[in-house]
């Protein structure tokens, strides 16, 4: 009994520890009033919990609230130091492996870019990653404190076990990824998809902070779509929600990988839309303008596709802001055209609606630093 007792103590307090930081962090400074009436805590329980996170370096104090009249401790702001712990921010991709040391911010000190080697065994290529990993962490000595480390790989995981279920392309097999890494590391390892990864980017360090219901569209080289309903990650059954590449677009279309036809992805993936005009990575603007009529006339036909199953999963889902990321849409010229068909679906789509990432000059390791940070450390 006692036993039970401990354990789920130990829960409420984890559970109320990350409420906290993750308000602070969603909503920026703020005081031990003000957060025991949000979070619905006793301000003895807030009070002690803040001595805790202030003790261990997480939170810091910055100065006092101007519209409180009162004094006091509890009118004190509190903030979250970013610099108080550092994690790696691994992110697997079919060609190649991106390696970053960041703070707590996603604020990175350092990334190194190395191919993915499929034909190495797993725990093998995990060894390498591991070994990057330590010898980026001796370059940055104030970095002192390395908590842990997010892994994003593409595919199903099973999270709680840490297992790449099915990384196409990069295993053939399951691979108990997070373990390993884990191990060579001597850390808390948390494995996420990388497309999921990345919505927790939004939410945590991007447009998650100012609205609750999002989806998330990462291109290249499929279409990754997730969503975020409540401030959280809708997964679905099996992990499979906001399959967006997967929407049959075309009945009588091509066979898609996932075993159906006329898929999305069949459509406007990087090999698909290679077919149409022959591009260079991040130059897709360029190759728009350049490309003769018949060209732009199929992809304006992709990329209004691509609009209508964007307009139409919005429809069911209602999100407040569809962001796109991706090296597609680097390209404003490309952004444009994608928001001008979705308006032509859709009038709700004519202002900032669909919007590009704030992210996205880090959407190559930021997804597992926020990945790491929101499930291990807040
Ligand atoms: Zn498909």
């Amino acid at each position: 009994m006692v036993r039970h007792a401990g354990v789920n103590m130990e829960t409420v307090r984890k559970s109320n520890r990350s409420a906290i930081l993750k308000f602070i962090n969603g909503h920026g400074p703020t005081s031990r009033k003000d957060l025991a009436r949000a979070i619905g805590l006793t301000p003895a329980a807030v009070s002690q919990i803040c001595a805790e996170l202030l003790e261990e370096g997480y939170l810091l104090e910055k100065g006092r609230n101007p519209e409180s009249r009162g004094a006091g401790r509890r009118q004190i702001l509190l903030d979250i130091d970013h610099d108080a712990a550092f994690v790696y921010a691994v992110n697997i991709g079919p060609k190649d492996t991106v390696i970053a040391l960041c703070n707590l911010g996603g604020k990175k000190l350092e990334e190194v870019c190395l191919p993915t080697d499929p034909l190495a065994a797993p725990e093998e290529f995990l060894h390498r990653i591991a070994e990057h990993c330590k010898k980026m962490a001796a370059r940055h000595p104030l970095a002192r404190e390395i908590v842990a480390a997010g892994l994003g790989i593409t595919g199903l995981v099973d999270k709680e076990a840490g297992i790449s279920q099915r990384a196409y392309g990069i295993w053939e097999t399951e691979v108990a990824a997070g373990p390993i890494l884990s191990k060579e590391l001597g850390l808390p390892v948390q494995i996420e998809n990388n497309v999921n990864a990345f919505a927790i980017a939004e939410l945590l360090y991007g447009r998650g902070k100012e609205y609750e219901n999002l989806m998330v569209i990462k291109w290249g080289p499929g279409v990754g779509c997730a969503m975020v309903i409540d401030r959280r990650l809708y997964e679905g059954r099996h992990n499979k929600a906001a399959e967006l590449g997967h929407f049959i677009v075309d009945a009588d279309g091509e066979p898609c990988s996932c075993g159906r036809r006329g898929c999305l992805e069949t459509k406007v993936s990087y090999r698909a839309l290679q077919k149409i005009m022959p591009f260079a990575e991040g130059n897709f603007g360029g190759a728009y303008e350049a490309a003769d009529e018949a060209q732009k006339e199929a992809f304006d036909e992709a990329i209004r596709l691509f609009a209508q199953t964007i307009v139409n999963s919005a429809t069911i889902m209602a999100p407040n802001r569809i962001i796109i990321a991706g090296s597609l849409f680097r390209s404003r010229k490309i952004r444009d055209l994608l928001a001008e068909n979705c308006k032509k679906f859709d009038a709700s789509f004519g202002g900032e609606r669909l919007m590009y990432s704030d992210l996205a000059d880090r959407e190559s390791y930021i997804g597992p630093a926020a990945a790491c940070v929101n499930e291990i450390l807040f």
